[in-house]
C-alpha cells in the first residue's frame, strides 16, 4: 500500500518539474532547446537563401522571435535566453514583452555577447513570449473583421495577393472622391511596431477625438501590414533576396515581387496628398524621416510640444531625393507631404507605442493641414 502510493508521489513529482512547454509560432525562425529544469535557449535562424552576408547588413537586425509558453502547472519562473543571429544595437536588446489574457509585461533581461537573457514569471496557462510584442497575419484579420463589424464607415479592401496567396487589405474610411491621405506599416516582416501604430491610428480616426473637419476632408486608406508574407515567414522582405527586387520600401517603385507591385499600383492609382510610412528600429530614440525641410520641422513642432522634457525625444531626419521608394515618388511626382516615422519598443509599453502612432499621425495631419492652407494663398 505504502509503495504504491509513494510510486504516485515520485511520478507527480516529475510532472511537476516537466510542467512548462515552450514552443516557436513563427515557423522556421528558432529553434528552441531546454536545458536544466527551469532554462531554455531560443536560437534565432538565417535563412541560407539570403546569401553572403556582406552583402546585405542589418538584414537579420530585427528578425523575429515569438514563443508559445503552456504552463499546466502554477506559476512559475524560468530561465529564457535569446541567442541572436545579429548582435548590432546590442544595448539595446535588453526588454522583452510577455503576453497573457491579451494583457502585456515589460521584462528586462541582461545582455551577454551573444544573447539576451531573461528571468521571467510565466503565469498558469497559455502565454506568449518574444523581444518585442507580436502582430501576425491573424492578429490584423481579427483585428480588420472587429473594426469593420463595429463601424458601419470602415470598408476593408482586398488591393491584390502576395506571392504565397494573402491577401493585402486595406481599411478605407471616408468618401472616396475626396482627397486621399495613405498610411502604410510593416512594409517589413519584424517591425511589429508599425502594425500596433496603425492599429492605433485606425481606432484613432474613428473615435470622436478625431477631428471631424479633418475626418470629412479626406478618404483616408489604412494598411496595418503591407508585406504579409514576410510577417508569416519571419522575413524583412516579401521574400528573402537582393534589395532591388524584394525589398517593398527602397525598391517599392520597381521590384518585381507581387507584394511589391500591389501596392505600386494601389499607390500610383490613389497619388495620396499624404504618405505616412510606419517602420521601427532599434535605436530608442523615435525618428521622423521626411524630404521636404518644411513638413519635416513642422511634424516635428507638432510633436514636441512647447515645453521642454515633455515625452519623448525625436530624431529628425531630411532625406536627400532620390531612390526608388514609392514615397519618393509620391513626393517628386505628386507633390505629397510624405513622412516616415520610425517607432522604437525599447521596452516602452504596448499604450505607449499605440499612442505614439496616434501623436505621429495626428503631427501629420497638421502639417498637412498647414500646407494645403499655404498653397490656398493667393
Ligand atoms: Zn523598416
Amino acid at each position: 500500500m505504502t509503495c504504491c502510493l509513494l510510486g504516485i508521489e515520485a511520478h507527480a513529482q516529475v510532472k511537476a518539474a516537466d510542467h512548462v512547454l515552450i514552443t516557436n509560432e513563427i515557423p522556421g525562425t528558432v529553434t528552441i532547446e531546454r536545458g536544466n529544469d527551469d532554462t531554455w535557449l531560443v536560437t534565432q535562424q538565417k535563412l541560407p537563401e539570403l546569401g553572403p552576408e556582406g552583402n546585405r547588413p542589418r538584414d537579420y537586425a530585427q528578425a523575429p522571435t515569438w514563443v508559445r509558453i503552456e504552463n499546466a502547472g502554477e506559476a512559475k519562473t524560468i530561465t529564457l535566453a535569446v541567442k541572436w543571429i545579429d548582435t548590432g544595437y546590442g544595448t539595446f536588446r535588453k526588454s522583452g514583452y510577455l503576453k497573457h489574457d491579451d494583457a502585456w509585461t515589460v521584462i528586462t533581461g541582461e545582455m551577454g555577447t551573444d544573447r539576451t537573457t531573461y528571468r521571467l514569471e510565466v503565469p498558469k496557462g497559455t502565454s506568449w513570449c518574444g523581444p518585442v510584442p507580436w502582430y501576425g497575419v491573424e492578429d490584423a484579420t481579427r483585428w480588420m473583421e472587429r473594426i469593420a463589424s463595429s463601424h458601419a464607415e470602415v470598408r476593408v479592401r482586398a488591393l491584390g495577393k502576395t506571392k504565397e496567396g494573402r491577401e493585402i487589405r486595406c481599411v478605407t474610411i471616408g468618401d472616396e472622391k475626396r482627397p486621399n491621405v495613405l498610411v502604410v506599416g510593416r512594409e517589413h516582416g519584424g517591425e511589429s511596431a508599425s502594425s500596433f501604430a496603425v492599429e492605433a491610428v485606425v481606432e484613432h480616426l474613428l473615435s470622436k477625438e478625431f477631428p471631424r473637419e479633418l475626418r470629412e476632408a479626406f478618404c483616408f486608406h489604412v494598411v496595418p501590414m503591407a508585406n504579409p508574407d514576410g510577417v508569416a515567414n519571419g522575413w524583412k522582405f516579401p521574400q528573402p533576396g537582393p534589395v532591388e527586387q524584394f525589398d517593398l520600401h527602397y525598391s517599392g517603385m520597381t521590384a518585381p515581387d507581387p507584394t511589391c507591385v500591389v501596392m505600386r499600383e494601389e499607390t500610383l492609382r490613389l497619388r495620396p496628398v499624404a504618405y505616412v510610412n510606419y517602420h521601427s528600429y532599434l535605436f530608442p530614440m523615435p525618428q521622423v524621416i521626411y524630404y521636404q525641410k518644411e513638413a519635416g520641422t513642422r511634424i516635428l513642432d507638432a510633436l514636441i510640444g512647447d515645453k521642454p522634457g515633455e515625452g519623448d525625444s525625436w530624431y529628425l531626419k531630411r532625406l536627400l531625393p532620390g531612390g526608388d521608394s514609392t514615397l519618393y515618388h509620391c513626393h517628386r511626382a505628386f507633390g505629397s507631404l510624405v513622412v516616415l516615422f520610425e517607432l522604437p519598443w525599447a521596452g516602452r509599453k504596448v499604450e505607449s507605442l499605440r499612442a505614439q502612432g496616434v501623436a505621429t499621425f495626428r503631427a501629420a495631419m497638421e502639417a498637412l493641414v498647414k500646407k494645403n492652407k499655404e498653397a490656398a494663398k493667393p
